[in-house]
């Protein structure tokens, strides 16, 4: 809108948003919080914000001189979560390149596509991880170093063109000081791409504003809620969305962080816990499972952990009241990799506080923020209305959600028409309700629910049903061609230790204690091991669907 020339004008500041300014300030306001690495050794490995602040002023000076890192390079980390990545965290956006999350857990082909895609020019990886990184290496021609960090065997390393060198030595001695450049907030200051359960991966590029506001909102009482008097235990993989943004979070206002490395076995996780005492926690439901069956079997003193943020996955009822149970209180939130990722948390209206209704406002998704705009669509793209009964998919907007892909360098952003409307807001492919409160309560993905007899069955709700029979280990429930309806459900279920499959029983149980309807009830089902899982831990759904189709599962039918 052109300004008319009596306009009043704003005499604020114009300072830009940056990942430099979280990272000064944590070392100069915060710096004696912590970051606490578990090394699986008696003692786990402390270094305080001021310490990680000036080794990532030395790393940030190593990459400019000695790697030749300038402009938006791209610098990619193949590390767990510990100290050294939360230095690259800050070093390399302030520095004015752009960070690139490796995600450890894709197949090897796909991790060198996303390589290439980006065009990494620095790969940090961890010691552990050379396994993983070597047997790539001659198919990644842009990378021109790898850079060492923590115990592992180099020797896979050598012979190759692309130049090693060790963290420590890189960073020794290094001056202290970096004149951070100015940087334009719009900037690109880190990259992630999603899991690519259906086609290649998609890279989403944050920048450093939207990482700034996206720290503001996690910070807030409504959403984390997080000071320097906690310690979080950032279970989620800094690859994954960013750890959630919380590295990005606790340089902003101090929160210690507990980081488990490679230990995110249930054994480990629970003497961490009841070592290091952390009051916060963040992970996707199946972390939670193990840990939970973990406790059940040798219980530990876990009750510091007052609030466990569960997202990425719905969490199942049984699960929030385990923990509950356990003084362990859940805050169940929702959002994507496009959406930096914060989109929902459920913390609960006021006027439920302390009544019968308290329970179900923490089972939705939760309240969106107001940084946050959301719509629903029904299927012929109508506006539906937020009543808490009309279902749709779910699209959102604002300044940290992702309005494009990045589509390689010197090419436009794409923006195909199944992931973004005409009118620029994200489709998330998540179908649901929205109350008159602005609580979601998802009901499913878009290509996971039943389509039965025009009537849609939510898998999501089923498996939740199931998941809180005592039998029940874990449940996923998938769509199924039907002859006569479409599709239909299958139920595959992984049975505790020592419990029989009795499938009429669980079907009874579905009814009389899931409240289930007769029609939407499955009548197919299996017993399998596990319940295969993607790259960042959900139900890999398509795996089940496949082996449905080629017939391998041992199916009953009702
Ligand atoms: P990702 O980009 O890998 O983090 O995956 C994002 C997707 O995870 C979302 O679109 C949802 O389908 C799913 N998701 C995340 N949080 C939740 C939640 N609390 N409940 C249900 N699904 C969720």
């Amino acid at each position: 809108m052109p300004l008319r020339e009596d306009a009043v004008l704003s005499t604020m500041q114009d300072v830009p948003l940056t990942v430099t300014r979280l990272l000064v300030h944590g070392v100069q306001v915060h710096g004696r919080s912590q970051i606490i690495t578990w090394t699986g050794e008696d003692e786990p490995q402390r270094r305080s914000f001021a310490e990680a602040g000036t080794r990532a002023v030395q790393l940030a000076g190593a990459l400019r001189d000695k790697l030749g890192v300038r402009g938006d390079d791209r610098v990619a980390t193949l590390m767990w979560n510990n100290a050294e990545h939360v230095e690259a965290y800050f070093a390399i956006p302030a520095m004015g390149a752009v960070l690139h999350t490796l995600n450890l857990r894709l197949p090897a082909d796909q991790l060198a596509w996303i390589v290439n895609h980006a065009a990494d020019k620095v790969i940090i990886v961890n010691g552990s991880l050379i396994p993983l990184l070597a047997p790539l290496l001659s198919k990644l021609p842009t990378v021109e170093h790898i850079v060492v960090s923590g115990p592992g065997d180099r020797t896979p390393l050598a012979g190759g063109t692309a130049r090693v060198h060790e963290y420590e030595d890189l960073i020794a001695g290094r001056p202290t000081t970096y004149d951070w450049p100015e940087i334009d907030e719009l900037r690109a200051a880190a990259m992630c791409y999603t899991s690519g359960t259906t086609g290649d991966p998609k890279g989403v590029v944050y920048s450093h504003r939207s990482i700034y506001l996206h720290s503001m909102q996690l910070n807030m009482t409504e959403s984390m809620g997080l000071t320097d008097q906690d310690v979080s235990l950032v279970v989620v993989p800094q690859f994954h969305v960013n750890a959630w943004g919380l590295p990005h979070a606790a340089f902003m206002t101090g929160i210690n962080m507990l980081m488990p490395d490679r230990f995110l076995q249930p054994a480990p996780l629970a003497e961490m816990i009841e070592r290091v005492r952390p009051t916060h926690a963040a992970a996707v439901p199946t972390i939670w499972q193990g840990l939970l069956a973990e406790l059940t079997a040798r219980p530990r003193e876990v009750s510091s952990l007052a609030q466990v943020t569960i997202g990425g996955a719905a969490c199942p009822p049984s699960l929030m009241e385990a923990f509950d149970a356990l003084g362990m209180r859940v805050c169940h939130a929702w959002g994507m990799t496009e959406t930096s990722p914060l989109g929902t948390v459920a913390r609960p209206p006021a006027h439920a506080v302390g009544t019968d209704e308290e329970f179900a406002y923490r089972l939705t998704q939760g309240r969106f923020p107001a940084g946050v705009e959301a719509r629903l669509t029904g299927p012929g793209g109508e506006r539906l209305p937020w009543d808490g009964e009309s279902a749709g998919e779910l699209e959102v907007r604002g300044p940290w959600i992702a309005g494009a892909y990045y589509n390689g360098p010197d090419a436009e952003p794409l923006r195909p028409a199944d992931k973004f409307s005409e009118d620029g807001w994200l489709k998330t492919g998540d179908v649901g309700i929205i109350s008159p409160e602005g609580f979601l309560t998802l009901t499913d993905r878009a290509k996971d629910v039943i389509k039965s007899g025009g009537e849609w069955i939510s898998s999501v709700e089923l498996e939740n049903a199931l998941m809180a029979h005592p039998d029940v280990a874990e449940a996923a429930v998938v769509a199924v061609p039907d002859e006569k309806w479409g599709e239909r459900p299958l139920a595959t279920v992984v049975l505790r230790e020592g419990a029989n499959s009795d499938f009429q029983a669980l079907r009874a149980f579905l009814t009389e204690e899931g409240h289930i309807a007769r029609w939407q009830l499955p009548e197919r089902w299996t017993v399998i091991e596990s319940v295969p899982k993607t790259s960042v831990g959900k139900f890999d759904k398509k795996v089940l669907r496949r082996r449905y189709a080629e017939g391998t599962l041992d199916v009953t039918q009702l």
